[in-house]
């Protein structure tokens, strides 16, 4: 979960950036061919989803880089191809989601109580990193509804 919630905070901001902030994107020189691409493309939906790949050089993660937490120790937090930084705030959500599943899991009953708590816990995450984001601040406040009325069906489970 932690990696995913890694993929939705690289991804959904840009899935998700408004005219504004595309075009900005799509003319800086900062920000590489590849990306640019997706960007017009729309290649980073969650719906359809573009493989694990280095934000810097658009390496296609293989399987034993894309491990959460240890294939970013293993390389010591870079990319394999190309040295870039990959950001101290990836594992950060990995291991912090590790741990808190893994707490709701140990002290509460049953599965589906611990679960949904912790889906929870990773939908505050989401919306707490990505909250600058107007275009997406909607949208996450629509599943945040939606995943609402899940909990008021597990609270009555
Ligand atoms: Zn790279």
């Amino acid at each position: 979960m932690g990696s995913f919630v890694n993929v939705c905070l690289a991804r959904l901001p840009l899935q998700y950036a408004d005219e504004k902030r595309r075009s900005r994107l799509l003319t800086s020189p900062e920000t590489p061919p590849f990306l640019k691409k997706h960007i017009r493309d729309q290649s980073l939906s969650l719906s359809k989803p573009a493989r694990s790949f280095c934000f810097s050089c658009g390496h296609q993660l293989r399987w034993f880089e894309n491990i959460p937490v240890l294939s970013y120790l293993l390389s010591s937090g870079r990319c394999r191809k190309c040295n870039a930084a990959i950001g101290i705030k990836s594992i950060w959500t990995e291991t912090i989601h590790g741990l808190v599943y893994l707490v709701f899991g140990w002290f509460l009953n049953g599965w589906i109580l611990p679960l949904a708590i912790s889906i929870n816990f990773s939908f505050l995450w989401i919306l707490g990193n990505c909250w600058n984001c107007q275009q997406l601040r909607k949208v996450l406040s629509f599943a945040g509804a939606i995943l609402l009325s899940l909990n008021l069906g597990v609270y009555f489970y």
